[in-house]
């Protein structure tokens, strides 16, 4: 039996599609075996947004997650709730993999604090990296909110492509798009948004390894700063 991704048709034309395009695409190539991933920032806000519009036309929704590592803000949990009001849908919470229970207590014991401190890696590991293969099982394809303009890693996404661990099409429909993109779309859509973003927070993700960034900073300057660690690990490959 094939893959998902021996399967994945031609799909260059996918590069000039817009969101939305794209979107539509997805839901009706991979209907129920077609997940999201979300920490509600203003990328994932848009796309569930534009989800809503294309159930609207379609009656196709599909699953969507979000990673509840136990260190989500308090804004962004509620609004998860108030996304899940709008727009009438569940968002799936996934708890952190059971090994963060040995790894945290290891971590107070032999360094004194929490893992998120004594070894950001190893913390997203059991509370990001883990969960997700449990969070995708099933599924042939998943939609991401990343942009290529974020930072060099993610500068070469592909719109349509192979995951680069699971074997799962991984679909970046704002890959093409800027955060003028995307803010301007939230204002003309009267998307809800994290308040966070007010103030200082370009990017969100758990409390204790998020800051507000200065005046140009990039984007992404508050997450683990100053530390070399850029990503969580769930938009890289596994070795
Ligand atoms: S972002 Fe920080 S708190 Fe969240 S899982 Fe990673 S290291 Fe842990």
């Amino acid at each position: 039996m094939q893959t998902p991704i021996e399967k994945l048709p031609a799909t260059d034309w996918l590069e000039a599609a817009t969101p939305q395009e794209i979107l539509r695409w997805a839901v009706t190539t991979y209907r129920d075996k077609l997940t999201m991933a979300t920490a509600f920032g203003a990328e994932g806000c848009v796309l569930l947004d534009m989800l809503a519009k294309i159930r609207d036309e379609s009656g196709l929704f599909p699953d969507v997650f979000n990673l509840d590592t136990g260190y989500q803000f308090g804004q962004t949990l509620s609004l998860k709730t108030q996304i899940e009001k709008k727009y009438g849908i569940q968002i799936r919470a996934v708890a952190p993999d059971e090994g963060i229970v040995a790894a945290e207590a290891r971590s107070q014991s032999e360094r004194g604090g929490p893992l998120y401190k004594s070894d950001p890696n190893e913390c997203c590991h059991w509370r990001k990296v883990a969960p997700l293969a449990g969070a995708v099982a099933g599924f042939e394809a998943w939609i991401t909110a990343i942009r290529r303009d974020q930072t060099p890693e993610r500068a070469q996404a592909p719109i349509v492509g192979p995951d680069k661990t699971y074997p799962l099409v991984k679909i970046n429909p704002l890959a093409n798009w800027s955060r003028e993109q995307v803010w301007d779309y939230i204002a003309a859509h009267g998307v809800p948004t994290n308040p966070l973003h007010g103030q200082g927070f370009p990017s969100i993700g758990c409390w204790p390894c998020t800051r507000p960034i200065a005046a140009g900073d990039d984007e992404r300057a508050g997450r683990w700063a100053g530390t070399e660690k850029r990503e969580c690990g769930i938009h890289l490959a596994r070795r």
